[in-house]
């Protein structure tokens, strides 16, 4: 069974990969995957009782890092929902109550409470919902005791700290020996004990017991105040190190953050508040300004701006009137917007968006991988030669005071944290940076191949040109234009092919039922009205169904309509292409792209043209679905970088499978495209690539910086204390202070400026 739990307290990012070791190293657990970045932990496990699982886990991860909480998680994602009516607060409960909601119940609590219950809940009796409320209130206040248990500790701590310093001030300037015992105990005490309880559980190698090991050491040969000195820096370091990582994790999550908190549902003419997951299609949302759209839908009554920054990265808000298609995840700027509900919260742009986003973050990096094996061997190396640093060289030279200290500085040293921290958080930042630019990557794998890419192909309908095909002409050959338009709206109805949409909206009459459909890729479709054979396509179809047509000549694509093996006439349609199509193959081309391809299937005239248009180097036209893919399979061979498939997905879906990276439009994009892709462009607009590009190109700049700067400085300091240069104030700085400064460095990912760390210097946990 798989089982999904909450993380809490857990700021060691080197912890959370020994306890993911640890946990895959437990009989009952199949599989266990821990995201630090996510605080969120899933596992397989044939356990049945999952409150048993999670006290397991609990304490096997706590004893690794200290206070570290587990929590399950939410199954289903289905999240409980009360129904506030305006009337007796009248209160429906699914599963248990939601936070925001509870407030509502409190609010209206002095009234009477009915309550109906929903869903799986059938047996719930009215005491159960005042239970379950007042279990709500009880976990609210026991939740607020606990912060408030918490504020004491640290202040607690703090009082330590600074009576520590205190102490250390005395000691050094009365050199009373007594003072630097005193100070390290106050500051270290808590480290020392975990550092005992960890040998006694055989775990040679935890962080607190190098760390006591190197002071205790130091204190054995006469270095008293660097061994108060280096508890101190380690400790406030760590405390510093979790406070910056909480910090950038929930600013790279509010980058991401799209998910709508409730939804005032309208449709019976009184207010009720509810989970977004309990709308049904059909329902007429009312959204008043500043709210998330919580579905999708099309807007009833009202007229407004909408702010879709958060879905597509554009920052120009986009008018909305009755008739529009709204989607969930923008914010209403104007007026009360009322929306009849078209989709289901689960098949919703921000259902789906949040889908690829979660995924993505469990699919790590090379870089990642790279760094998880290196952190495994990177300890017992170090604090293997912290052992023969300390031993042989003193026994050949007899100098046991200066090998001593070398070793101290060694196991000082011994924490690969900057690296494990950093780098995971970088690729992180990198996705979150990617995700306000409208462009969801669906790996940290993925961004980092982005910088191998030297060669971008481009589809074209709907990918370089709009999609919007508008009809130009229609040519009688054998029938009235009506008929011609009507029995070619029949038959496209049932299609998603820009062109067959085009044709749909311009004949909005009654149309024929057909029977016997069947779209053929690259082609057109062919079906059967009243038992005659009908046609819409290209040259292609007709020639597959023998039929012969006199010749046309129009700028734009075809559509031939044919009955029983008659051509009726000829549909011109032409697409727009897009605004920014060429200058984004210019900024491709800046980026370092040595080739533009563009693969289409429409007619070669048409595509010669919009390719001499936006400037793309290759032209390859009249290609089925299948010759597509051999194209790209020839591109794939020719050069030596990797390759981009940019698509909207119609029809070439397994282009994008088997390019090395898939690009495709989100917007007018099919699902099936947006399964196969690898990264999503929500604006549909060409240039967003280039962003991404630039974005995938900081996060490596910045994870390499972080990489060379962290083990650069710690083999630096390791060598100088070999030849008793490096002093304890230089290992530590070379652990806690690199590690900080690598933190840091990575949330530039975000957004390159300086902003950003000042702003997590002041915040506040
Ligand atoms: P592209 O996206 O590169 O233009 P497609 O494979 O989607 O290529 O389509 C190629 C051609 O096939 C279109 O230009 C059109 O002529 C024809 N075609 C495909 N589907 C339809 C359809 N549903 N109705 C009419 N023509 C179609
Ligand atoms: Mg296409």
């Amino acid at each position: 069974m798989k089982y999904r739990f909450e993380v809490r307290d857990l700021d060691c990012a080197n912890c959370a990969n020994k306890i993911e070791i640890a946990l895959n190293r437990e009989t009952y657990i199949e599989e266990a995957n821990l995201n630090f970045m996510l605080k969120r932990l899933d596992v397989v496990s044939q356990e049945e009782d999952i409150e048993g699982l999670r006290a397991k886990i609990e304490k096997l991860a706590g004893s690794i890092e200290k206070g570290v909480k587990v929590l399950v998680q939410d199954e289903g994602k289905v999240k409980p929902l009360v129904k506030v009516g305006d009337e007796h607060t009248e209160t429906h409960i699914h599963g248990e109550a939601h936070e925001h909601v509870v407030s509502h119940i409190h609010k209206g609590s002095h009234g009477h409470i009915k309550a109906h219950i929903h869903g799986e809940d059938h047996q719930h009796t009215r005491s159960d919902i005042h239970e379950e409320v007042y279990a709500h209130t009880e976990a609210h206040t026991h939740e607020h005791n606990h912060e408030h248990h918490d504020g004491k500790i640290a202040n607690k701590e703090k009082w330590l700290i600074v009576s520590g310093i205190a102490l250390l001030i005395v000691g050094s300037m009365t050199e009373i020996s007594i003072f630097y015992i005193l100070a390290y105990l106050f500051v270290g005490y808590d480290i020392v004990i975990q550092a005992g309880k960890n040998l006694l559980r055989g775990r040679m190698l935890d962080e607190n017991f190098l760390m006591t090991l190197a002071t205790i050491a130091a204190f054995a040969i006469g270095q008293y105040p660097e061994a108060v000195a280096v508890m101190l820096f380690y400790k406030v370091g760590e405390y510093m190190q979790g406070k910056a990582v909480g910090y950038s994790r929930k600013e790279i999550a509010k980058a991401m953050d799209i998910r709508p908190d409730f939804a005032r549902v309208v449709s019976s003419g009184k207010e009720e508040i509810v989970k977004p997951q309990m709308v049904q299609i059909g329902d007429i949302l009312e959204i008043r300004v500043g709210e998330k759209l919580p579905l999708d839908g099309v807007i009833i009554e009202g007229k407004s701006l909408l702010d879709t920054s958060m879905l597509t990265g554009e920052a120009v808000p986009t008018p909305v009137e009755v008739g529009s298609e709204v989607l969930s995840g923008s914010i209403n700027k104007e007026g009360i917007l009322k929306v009849k509900v078209t989709t289901s919260f689960k098949d919703s742009t921000v259902s789906k968006i949040l889908e690829l986003i979660e995924n993505a973050t469990s699919k790590k990096s090379k870089s990642e991988n790279f760094i998880t094996k290196f952190a495994r061997w990177y300890t017992p190396i170090v604090v293997g030669l912290a052992i023969f640093t300390a031993i042989v060289p003193s026994l050949v030279t007899g100098n046991w005071q200066h090998w001593i200290y070398s070793s101290i500085v060694f196991l000082v040293i011994s924490c690969p944290c900057a690296v494990v921290v950093s780098v995971p958080l970088g690729f992180f930042a990198g996705l979150g940076a990617s995700a306000h630019k409208g462009v969801l990557v669906k790996g940290s794998n993925y961004l980092e191949e982005l910088n191998h890419i030297d060669t971008v192909v481009l589809d074209k309908t709907g990918t370089i040109t709009k999609g919007k095909f508008g009809i130009s002409h229609i040519i009688e050959m054998g029938a009235p234009k009506e008929v011609i338009l009507k029995y070619a709206a029949s038959l496209e109805q049932s299609s998603n092919h820009p062109i067959a949409r085009s044709i749909v909206e311009a004949y909005r009459e009654e149309k024929y039922v057909t029977s016997d459909l069947k779209e053929i890729s690259g082609e057109g479709i062919v079906a059967s009205i009243n038992g005659e054979k009908v046609l819409a396509g290209n040259e292609k179809l007709m020639a597959r169904y023998q039929v012969e047509m006199p010749k046309v000549d129009y700028i734009g694509s075809y559509v031939y309509i044919a009955k029983n093996q008659k051509i009726l006439g000829c549909i011109i349609v032409a697409d727009q292409i897009k605004e920014d199509s060429k200058e984004a193959i210019q900024k491709l081309k800046a980026r370092g792209i040595k080739k533009v391809v563009m693969l289409t299937g429409d007619k070669k005239e048409i595509a010669e043209e919009v390719g001499k248009n936006v400037g793309v180097d290759q032209v390859f036209a009249e290609l089925l679905p299948q010759d597509k893919v051999a194209r790209l399979e020839e591109i794939l061979q020719d050069g030596e970088g990797k390759v981009a498939f940019v698509g909207d997905g119609i029809n070439d879906a397994p282009v994008l499978a088997r390019a090395d990276i898939g690009i495709a439009m989100g917007g007018v994009g099919s699902d099936a495209a947006i399964e196969a892709a690898d990264v999503v462009l929500m604006s549909d607009e060409l240039s967003s690539i280039s962003d991404v590009l630039g974005v995938a190109k900081r996060t490596r700049r910045i994870v390499t910086q972080n990489i060379v700067f962290a083990l650069g400085v710690k083999i630096l300091v390791m060598l100088l204390s070999l030849f008793g240069i490096a002093n304890m104030w230089l290992a530590i700085f070379a652990d806690v202070g690199v590690s900080l400064i690598a933190v840091m460095n990575s949330i530039r990912v975000l957004g390159g400026h300086l902003g950003y760390i000042k702003a997590m210097m002041m915040h506040k946990e």
